[in-house]
C-alpha cells in the first residue's frame, strides 16, 4: 500500500536548516546530510535528487521566505504550518512560497468555486479560503480525512470553514459524481490537483468539463523534484521514483492538449496552470 497514495514506501524523514524536511534516499544516504562543513552540504543538496526547492541554493529559498513570504503569512497559515512540520510526512505539504502564489492567483482570478484534490492538513486549502470571497467555495477532497481533521481549527481561527466541503474517498469517484450533474459543468473557476500523480492524467479529462472556459486547473508538482530529467541509475526516492514516469507523461500530454493554454512555472516543485480555452 502507497501511504497516502504518496510514496511506494514511506520515507524516513529528517528536518533540514530551512525547515523542509529531507528524505532518506534509496541508497540509505540522507538527502543533504554531509559531515564536510556547511558549503559542501549545500552544495551536496542540489546534487541529490530529493531537495524540495529548485532554486540555486537553500540560502536563496531561504531569503525569499524570509524577505517576501514569512512576514505576510498570516498567522493561521503560521500556526498550521507549525503545526505540520511535526508530522511524519510534512514533506507533502504545499511549500508557504507556493501558498502565497496560489492566494494572489485565486484573487487575480476573482475565482468563487474552486476544488481541492488533495488536502492533507490543509496548507494550501487555507492559502486558497482565504483568498476566496466570504460567499466563496471549495471543494475538498481527500482519500483520508485524518490530517485535514488536525489542520481544521486552523480554518475555523480563519474563520473560513463555511467555504469549505470537505469530500473523503478517492476523488476519482467524487468527481465522477459531480460530472454527473449537468449543473457542474464549466461552474469551477480554478480546480487545484496536488494528489496521486498516477490518476494526474484520469483526473484532467473530468476537471477539463468541470473547469470554466477561461478557467484554471493547476497540477502540483510537476517538476517532481527535478526526475523529470534524472536517469535510471541516479539515486532518488523511492516514491520519487515510482510517480517519475507518471508526471513526465502527464508533462507531455497537457503539452500537447489543444483544450488549454499553458503555463509550466518552476515554483517550489513545479505547477503547470492550464486555462481551458475551449
Ligand atoms: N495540498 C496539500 C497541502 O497543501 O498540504 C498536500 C496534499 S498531499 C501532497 C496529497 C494528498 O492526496 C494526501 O493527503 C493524500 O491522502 C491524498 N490522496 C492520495 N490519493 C488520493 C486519491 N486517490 N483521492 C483523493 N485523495 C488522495
Ligand atoms: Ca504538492
Amino acid at each position: 500500500m502507497i501511504p497516502n497514495g504518496q510514496a511506494k514506501s514511506k520515507p524516513s524523514t529528517h528536518a533540514t536548516a530551512n525547515g523542509n524536511v529531507g528524505a532518506v534516499l534509496e541508497n540509505g544516504h540522507a538527502n543533504g546530510s554531509s559531515s564536510n562543513g556547511k558549503a559542501k552540504d549545500e552544495a551536496s543538496k542540489h546534487q541529490t535528487l530529493g531537495h524540495k526547492s529548485l532554486l540555486k541554493s537553500d540560502a536563496l529559498y531561504q531569503y525569499l521566505l524570509e524577505t517576501s513570504v514569512y512576514p505576510r503569512e498570516p498567522a493561521s497559515l503560521r500556526g498550521l504550518r507549525e503545526l505540520t512540520a511535526k508530522h511524519p510526512w510534512n514533506i507533502m505539504t504545499t511549500s508557504p512560497d507556493e501558498g502565497q502564489f496560489l492566494s494572489l492567483l485565486v484573487k487575480i482570478m476573482n475565482a468563487k468555486n474552486t476544488i481541492e484534490i488533495g488536502v492533507f492538513t490543509g496548507y494550501s486549502l487555507l492559502s486558497t479560503a482565504l483568498a476566496l470571497p466570504e460567499d466563496g467555495k471549495i471543494i475538498a477532497m481527500d482519500i483520508d480525512r485524518s490530517n485535514y481533521d488536525l489542520g481544521f481549527p486552523f480554518l475555523q481561527e480563519a474563520g473560513v470553514d463555511h467555504k469549505i466541503d470537505f469530500r473523503e474517498g478517492p476523488a476519482l469517484a467524487t468527481l465522477d459524481e459531480l460530472v454527473q450533474n449537468d449543473k457542474n459543468h464549466g461552474f469551477f473557476d480554478f480546480i487545484f490537483i496536488d494528489a496521486d500523480k498516477n490518476n494526474y492524467l484520469n483526473y484532467h479529462e473530468r476537471v477539463m468539463q468541470l473547469v470554466k472556459i477561461g478557467g484554471i486547473i493547476g497540477y502540483d508538482n510537476t517538476l517532481w523534484n527535478g526526475a523529470v530529467v534524472a536517469s535510471d541509475d541516479e539515486p532518488m526516492r523511492k516514491y520519487v521514483r515510482f510517480y517519475k514516469d507518471f508526471v513526465k507523461e502527464l508533462n507531455k500530454v497537457l503539452a500537447a492538449d489543444p483544450r488549454i493554454e499553458i503555463s509550466h512555472i518552476s515554483i517550489s516543485d513545479g505547477i503547470t496552470l492550464c486555462r481551458r480555452i475551449v
